[in-house]
């Protein structure tokens, strides 16, 4: 049985200490200089893996409630010690497991005093569901306003999650931690909230949210220009935003931004590893943890692009192809469109290499409410995370060189007036694969391995996709009509006949026609290359036992995620 996987503030130091110390590690970690302090001094750790000059930057717990961000670095770090194919000479893996260990000690001080000392497991994993339960039933309380079931005052109530929280013994709070402990408790006090807002607690201990702290977020200028208070949303419905409090507040004083220590640390760390001598961020993976989905898509910011000389448009294609990559192992929706949210998180996403935002889980209920189900978190969010990771690790070559080749096909499609809009290139980048699978597997032995001479295989590739794109063949017609006429067709039947059978078992009614049209669309369009292997196996009489297996788990895994039947997003 999978365990109940939480960590306090303090259990994160024990165990990467334990980590580092491990016999069985075949690559070492080192504990580095902190990287920062925090306003109340704590240390902002870092930890490295590898000795080479590509730099892969790891962080978690931007956002204190979302731990399970830093039980994921934690696991991920344990997996990398441990893997023989890692190649260190040539990577440096930097985790940064807290970003923000004020607001990660606030809110696990807390839950810890919830949890209680000496529970036994299942009674922990027991609390974990009811706080879960509680506090998806307070997210919805501001649809049921809206739809006048609930009055207006009922968003301004303390919230039942919050209310687990009444009798906790705040002696025993943030005991070692004064300052931040007389900090926190006055926010709460002067506003009158309930004590449980620090279970959730998502900024730092002077109630600033890192992601949100960068002079430019939009946010700003719409608080400052506010008549009144204005509150947060969903389970946080009763706390502002407009002043220090648990989530969402921008800065100290709207009037005049300043950078939180946490942020400065960040900034300067990432600038100084990009500057030393030939060495590179090649790619920054900043985990949080809503939603099951990722962002990759960077706001176009003109004043960055010219500032640090980005080019936009290759920025956009290596991280849709990497995120594509992360796709075929953790079975994640992909934002397409320009990413809203993460403030921060777009300069750093702009400025260094391939930049992906995780959002690991989408149980919700932040801090421990992912954890209640131990199995899945286990299953569906750490493990093909990890899985994710690796591929992107060992793939990198082949991103850049596929991504520079999908660049110079967009500029010669260009050349011919076809006008390509981010979407488009999205496309012509999930086409490719789908509908070229042996070409693309070719294509993909030659990037490879750069030092054949695969000129040919490239301008012939040109040519077949020019044609493919003029011709406006209907994707995939073949397979939905059932044409048994070639292996593949055969061996895909089959697949999805007892694929089906499997998810009628789980239904009332069964499949109807239009739904298995959109799962075998969404089957397609998901895992391109999967399918891809899959057919060039197929047509050369090779093995697919495993690659079919290996997409069932991933189907599997989205059934779980509940987005197998998601319609394909307007483009
Ligand atoms: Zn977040």
């Amino acid at each position: 049985m999978a365990k109940f996987m939480y960590m306090n503030y303090q259990d994160v130091d024990e165990q990467i200490e334990k980590l580092i110390h491990d016999k069985k590690n075949v690559n070492e970690i080192r504990e580095e200089e902190p990287i920062g302090y925090t306003e109340y001094g704590l240390p902002i750790r870092h930890y490295t893996i590898g000795k080479g000059p590509k730099h892969i930057v790891v962080s978690g717990s931007y956002h204190a409630a979302e731990i399970i961000t830093t039980i994921f670095v934690v696991h991920l770090m344990k997996d990398m010690a441990k893997d023989p194919h890692f190649k260190k000479n040539e990577y440096t893996l930097d985790f940064i497991p807290i970003v923000n260990p004020e607001g990660y000690l606030i809110t696990t001080s807390m839950q810890d005093l919830y949890l209680g000392n000496n529970t036994v497991e299942e009674e922990k994993i027991s609390k974990a569901k009811t706080y879960w339960a509680s506090y998806r039933a307070d997210a919805m309380i501001p649809a049921k306003v809206k739809k006048g079931e609930l009055p207006e005052t009922a968003m301004l109530e303390k919230k039942s999650y919050q209310a687990l929280f009444d009798n906790v013994n705040l002696e025993e709070y943030l005991k070692g931690y004064p300052k931040i402990k007389d900090n926190v408790l006055s926010i709460v006090r002067e506003n009158s909230y309930p004590i449980g807002v620090l279970a959730a607690w998502s900024a730092n201990a002077s109630g600033i949210d890192l992601s949100q702290n960068v002079p430019y977020n939009p946010a700003i200028k719409t608080l400052l220009e506010a008549d009144g208070p204005v509150y947060n949303h969903l389970a946080y419905a009763n706390t502002r935003k407009d002043i220090p409090g648990p989530i969402n507040t921008p800065c100290r004083n709207l009037a005049h931004f300043t950078f939180e220590a946490e942020n400065l640390a960040m900034l300067n760390f990432m600038e100084e590893l990009n500057s030393r001598k030939d060495q590179e961020i090649i790619a920054y993976f900043n985990y949080h943890s809503v939603m099951g989905k990722m962002y990759q898509r960077p706001v176009k910011e003109d004043w960055l692009l010219k500032l640090y000389n980005i080019d936009y448009e290759k920025k956009v294609i290596e991280n849709y192809v990497s995120s594509r990559i992360f796709r075929s192992a953790n079975a994640y929706d992909i934002i397409e469109s320009e990413d809203p949210y993460s403030y921060i998180n777009e300069f750093l996403r702009l400025r260094y290499g391939i930049d992906i935002q995780v959002e690991l889980s989408r149980m919700g209920s932040n801090p421990i409410g992912p954890l209640a189900d131990p199995d899945t978190f286990e299953n569906v969010t750490i493990k093909p995370n990890i899985k994710a990771f690796k591929y992107f690790v060992q793939n990198y070559d082949f991103i850049v060189n596929y991504s520079s080749f999908i660049q110079s096909l967009v500029s010669k499609l260009k050349e011919d007036n076809i006008l390509f809009s981010v979407y488009q290139i999205y496309d012509l980048i999930d086409k490719i694969v789908r509908e070229n699978p042996t070409l693309y597997t070719k294509l993909q032995e030659e990037l490879r391995s750069m030092e054949s001479n695969n000129a040919h295989v490239i301008s012939y590739f040109y040519e077949e996709l020019k044609n493919a794109l003029n011709n406006n063949v209907k994707e995939n017609e073949e397979v939905k009509k059932y044409v048994l006429e070639d292996k593949f067709n055969i061996g895909f039947h089959e697949f999805l006949n007892s694929l089906t059978m499997e998810l009628n078992n789980h239904r009332s009614m069964p499949l109807t026609e239009d739904e298995l049209y959109l799962l075998i669309d969404n089957i397609f369009r998901d895992y391109p290359e999967l399918i891809a292997n899959i057919k060039y196996n197929s047509l050369h009489n090779l093995e697919t036992d495993e690659l079919y297996q290996q997409l069932y788990s991933l189907i599997h895994n989205q059934i779980k995620m509940g987005n197998l039947f998601n319609k394909p997003k307007g483009r």
